[in-house]
């Protein structure tokens, strides 16, 4: 087996608790008091292998309403043998519990930063998103040799099917080689099968553009949405699965083959919306697996809003250029405002 970095440290604390090597369990980390009664935790799982190797720190749910990687991270979980493992995994599947019991991006906190995504480093004696953010802080990106963060569709029926890396890698404040360290971070991990790599900025106020101010190389994935159809919900699991599987083969936490294959890159300065620009019921003509990296042509009807009050046809929706489509959404309410579809203009093999 590779290995691509030496072990950083001998002992790893989480909540001041001491992990040993062949450790495989749930920590749920505290934090703070509800109105409601009871306690508020972060769901910390942590596999320490046998043997020693970099620290990958995942989470997912920052946004509550993108509840696809639950069932892929419980699945991945399942089937890491901590005698075998190399390493350690630190995930927490769910990220923000009180926007996602509400189904929200949103915390439902009265003030400050309700998007946990935006509010790192967070603040431990702040608002409970601004906890949330501080608790991630310190036991995941604090232990971290290397970060990803999940994100799928969501309300108003999101799909999409790519990993995100920040093209910054130049930046002076990406320190040492943590940029293209990221970058094969998501080229292993879309190999798993989301196929597209997409190059964008990484705000340093998220989890994984604050781990990488920090040096760390880290990554965001957006795959799936939300209660699908068992057979579209099962390709989307699979992408996620294999791609943090890959990811550990990559980075020499799991024996095996690392898989390599061509992949669709294209960048922020290369991609096109299609937004209803009032309210309404959306047709949409993309609700498919295969649709999302698929090829849309110049002026093709991508999906039509329905005024649910007059039961009119109100506006086509179409693609303004040829691409790849990698954005989309199922058919239903979709408020002004919302994105609608989304196509990269522009892409490269890579
Ligand atoms: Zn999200």
């Amino acid at each position: 087996m590779r290995r691509i970095n030496p072990p950083k440290r001998e002992s790893l604390l989480i909540d001041g608790g001491e992990i040993e090597p062949g450790f495989k369990g749930y920590i749920p980390l505290p934090i703070a008091g509800m109105l409601g009664g009871g306690e508020t935790a972060l769901p910390l799982h942590c596999v320490r292998g046998a043997s020693s190797g970099p620290v990958l720190a995942v989470q997912a749910c920052v946004h509550g309403d993108e509840p696809q990687p639950v069932r892929a991270l419980h699945n991945v979980l399942k089937k890491i043998d901590a005698e075998k493992f190399r390493g350690t995994l630190l995930m927490i599947p769910v990220a923000n519990p009180f926007a996602f019991a509400d189904f929200s991006r949103q915390s439902p906190d009265q003030h400050e930063q309700t998007n946990l995504w935006g509010a790192f480093p967070g603040n431990p004696k702040g608002t409970l998103t601004q906890r949330y953010a501080a608790k991630i802080r310190e036991a995941l990106i604090d232990n971290a040799d290397f970060f990803a963060e999940f994100h799928s569709g969501g309300r108003a029926g999101r799909i999409q099917n790519r990993v995100d890396m920040d093209p910054g890698v130049k930046d002076p404040e990406v320190k040492g080689s943590a940029g293209k360290k990221a970058r094969a971070m998501a080229l292993a991990f879309a190999r798993g099968g989301a196929g597209l790599v997409h190059g964008v900025p990484l705000s340093k106020a998220s989890a994984p553009g604050y781990a990488l101010s920090r040096g760390i190389p880290a990554i965001s994935v957006e795959i799936g949405g939300a209660y699908l159809p068992e057979a579209e919900e099962a390709p989307y699991r699979r992408c996620l699965e294999e791609g943090l599987w890959n990811l550990m083969v990559h980075l020499g936490m799991l024996a095996g083959r690392e898989r390599h294959s061509r992949l669709t890159y294209f960048d922020v300065s290369h991609r096109a919306e299609v937004n209803p620009s009032a309210g309404g019921y959306l047709l949409s003509r993309k609700t498919r697996f295969a649709d999302i990296g698929g090829r849309v042509r110049k002026g093709q009807l991508l999906g039509e809003m329905l005024d649910p009050y007059t039961l009119e046809v109100t506006e086509e929706l179409r693609s303004p250029s040829d691409g790849i489509l990698f954005f989309s959404r199922c058919s239903g309410p979709v408020e002004v405002g919302n994105k609608g579809f989304a196509i990269a203009t522009k892409t490269k093999k890579i």
